[in-house]
């Protein structure tokens, strides 16, 4: 597994490029964006790490660059930046996820191996689970447990986007725009009418809930440890 690294500051470049050495990864270190840029666009990688506030080209415009070419690679975003709307930006414009600095290492680590993980089911697999929800995108089926469930082809759409990104938040706008294709008025309640629909099919009946209400922020599915 091989991940590009673009950072500029060179502690923390360094500091990374050790650790993800050491846990087993091969590892590019890039520190400009220009580099940074070049690389990502020329090179095949199983993961970037990505720091917004780089001297040239920023973050930003590489995330943007690289999803306009319709690569798919998975990115996360390392950053300073920790407001809520640099965040929502950052998944906006096609990152995976986005980690705030300062960062534990180790959290990092967790969070690369999971999006080298989701990355590779994507590829093997036509088929997403959590618990016992299945969805085959192939068939448009889903089921929970031995019950068949039957939704609209929104609702399928929904659905799938919610597990594909299980345990992040996904505010409204975001879902509105990857579900819908649309960019709404947020006084629109189109997206929590859905959800209701939704969760009366295959959450409400049904143990553990999986989605769930992040409230100020969104939804989320997943298995919940309180449950
Ligand atoms: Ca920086």
């Amino acid at each position: 597994m091989k991940f590009l690294i673009v950072e500029d500051e060179v502690k923390t470049g360094e500091y990374l490029k050790k650790g993800f050495t050491e846990a087993g990864f091969i590892v590019d270190l890039a520190v400009n964006g220009l580099d940074g840029h070049h690389l990502a666009m020329t090179e095949s990688y199983d993961l970037i790490i990505l720091d917004i506030m780089l001297p040239d080209i920023d973050g930003w415009s590489i995330l943007r660059a690289l999803r306009k070419a319709k690569k798919t690679i998975p990115i996360l975003l390392l950053s300073a930046l920790g407001s809520i709307d640099n965040r929502v930006n950052g998944l906006e414009l096609g990152a995976d996820d986005y980690l705030v600095k300062p960062f534990a290492f180790a959290e990092l680590l967790a969070r690369a191996r999971t999006l080298l993980r989701r990355g590779t089911n994507a590829l093997v697999s036509n088929q997403l689970q959590v618990a016992d929800l299945v969805l085959d995108v192939l068939k448009r089926r889903v089921s929970r447990g031995q019950s068949k469930i039957n939704l609209t082809s929104r609702e399928f759409v929904l659905l799938e986007f919610l597990m594909r990104h299980q345990g992040e938040v996904l505010p409204r706008s975001l879902i509105a725009s990857q579900v819908w294709d649309m960019n709404f008025d947020s006084d629109t309640n189109i997206i929590d009418v859905a959800i209701r629909r939704l969760r009366a099919k295959m959450d409400n009946d049904f143990e553990p809930k999986l989605i769930h209400t992040v409230r100020g922020m969104g939804y989320m599915l997943e298995v919940s440890d309180e449950n």
